[in-house]
């Protein structure tokens, strides 16, 4: 396979890693990289964790080391909106049946079971709160996706409710959103703090090495893991969950579309900035419009945001650009929190959310290389998954997830221009951000 010419990098501050108190946990030093291990994950994301953990958990005697590029927590996986989700607001390509949607919160669901249990067997005091989600609308022409996502929920049997006017008010401590669907079976984390407090946990026959980048897959019986530090490590499988960058490993071609998102974390509220949040519990507010801000109240008293779509043609994001996110950070803010309009962004940051033109995953096999990126916006749940399954596969244990999963209808094809998939996709992109009106 070739070499990586394009690695991932640090885009911003994240407010997420910042604030949590395994930032400064120390994982293994690359002194202490083998020559062989027995099962090897390139990247770091809530996918490459639930691989080694899996790996670890069939062979507990076996020796498996994960390389993370930058430092876990401040890959996508860290920088997201922290919205652990049950039901996704669209399941993938419009033709998915039932049946797809059914596997999908089933998935979901067991994910999320997984991870509590995690959490609760090594009393992790980790930021994770089990308060579910809100849709929300602004514009009453948007109530219309709020209905198609109760429809989607009536067909996967989930419960919810509609809530709206004063009570709204009185749960946001915003009067901004007009209607909204609450679904209770999501869980608002911290992310970084979830995805490294549970690395700080994996068995000890788990070796982790952030800020070590792979350079290079050779495969073979026996692939062989080169990394930029010029080590070169054996095994007898490797699973890459590399998000958009497996393109980079060759393992995929023309089926990411990964487009960057800007997100802002506010300074803690002092008591008197709290009175507008009097018994206001922590929330998380989707928009209803796709292309429209994301928006939660944290357990630490913060209000973040998360706005603005752009393609990332070579998979990065200049500090410039990021700069000049927070204007729209800012507005969206103040629209919500007219009393908080003093109150500074703490942190900003960028993020790539690496979609599919049909948000179907890419999940595959090529001799004993193992890869997989999840293609939608709402990833975490579904990368997980696909992690744990890679380590069953190449474990040779068969299962109706595994055939489901290596069955799943598959992305459909960009593009193979740059300039055209670049210009397609920044004209959606506005598309979507103009016709989100309010909902920004
Ligand atoms: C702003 C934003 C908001 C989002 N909000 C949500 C949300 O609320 N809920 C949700 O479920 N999803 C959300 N997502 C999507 C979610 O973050 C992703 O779907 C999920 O993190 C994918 O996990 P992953 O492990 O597959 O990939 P990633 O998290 O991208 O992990 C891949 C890892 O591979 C590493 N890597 C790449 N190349 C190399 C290399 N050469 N060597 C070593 N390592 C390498 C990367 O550094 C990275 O750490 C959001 C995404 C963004 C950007």
């Amino acid at each position: 396979m070739r070499e990586v010419k394009f690695f991932p990098a640090e885009l911003g501050l994240s407010g997420w890693l910042e604030t949590s108190s395994y930032k400064t946990h120390k994982f293994n030093q690359t002194e202490e990289i083998l020559d062989r291990y027995d099962y090897v994950v390139v990247g770091c994301g809530y996918g490459g964790y639930a691989a080694a953990l899996r790996f670890a958990e069939l062979n507990p005697a076996a020796k498996v080391a994960i390389f993370e590029a930058i430092r876990i927590g401040n890959n996508d996986s860290g920088k997201n909106a922290g919205f652990l989700i049950d039901v996704p607001h669209a399941f993938g390509s419009d033709d998915s049946t039932l049946e797809d949607k059914k596997w999908c919160v089933q998935l979901n669901v067991a994910t999320l079971n997984k991870m509590r249990k995690i959490i609760k067997d090594h009393e992790l005091p980790v930021d994770w709160d089990d308060c579910g989600k809100y849709l929300a609308a602004y514009e009453p022409s948007a109530y219309k996706y709020l209905d198609h996502e109760a429809k989607d929920l009536d067909d996967v049997g989930v419960p919810y409710s509609y809530v709206e006017h004063e009570e709204l008010t009185q749960k946001l401590g915003t009067r901004y959103y007009k209607k909204a669907l609450f679904n209770p079976g999501t869980a608002m984390v911290n992310p970084a703090d979830v995805l490294r407090g549970m690395c700080t946990v994996l068995p000890e026959n788990v070796h982790v090495f952030e800020d070590t980048p792979v350079l290079r897959i050779e495969d073979g019986t026996e692939p062989l893991v080169i990394l930029t530090n010029g080590r070169r490590v054996r095994c007898k499988a490797v699973v890459v969950t590399a998000g958009p960058f497996l393109e980079e490993f060759d393992l995929s071609k023309h089926q990411f579309c990964p487009v960057i998102s800007f997100a802002g974390l506010s300074r803690q509220l002092d008591e008197r900035e709290m009175t507008y949040f009097k018994d206001v519990h922590p929330w998380g507010v989707t928009a209803a419009h796709s292309g429209g801000t994301t928006v939660r109240f944290t357990r630490d008293n913060r209000l973040l945001v998360r706005n603005g779509l752009k393609y990332a043609t070579y998979f990065t994001c200049s500090p410039e650009r990021i700069r000049r996110s927070r204007k729209m950070l800012r507005k969206a803010f103040n629209n919500r929190f007219p009393n908080h309009k003093h109150v500074n962004f703490e942190y900003v940051w960028a993020g790539m959310i690496h979609l599919t033109m049909n948000s179907k995953p890419v999940f595959g096999r090529r001799g004993n290389i193992f890869y997989s990126g999840v293609g939608e916006g709402a990833g975490v749940a579904k990368s997980f998954t696909m992690g744990t399954y890679h380590a069953e596969w190449a474990n040779g244990i068969d299962s109706d997830v595994l055939e489901y999963l290596k069955n799943d209808k598959k992305p459909s094809w960009l593009p193979p221009s740059k300039l055209l998939t670049t210009l397609g996709a920044e004209t959606r992109l506005i598309w979507e951000t103009v016709t989100a009106k309010g909902e920004i």
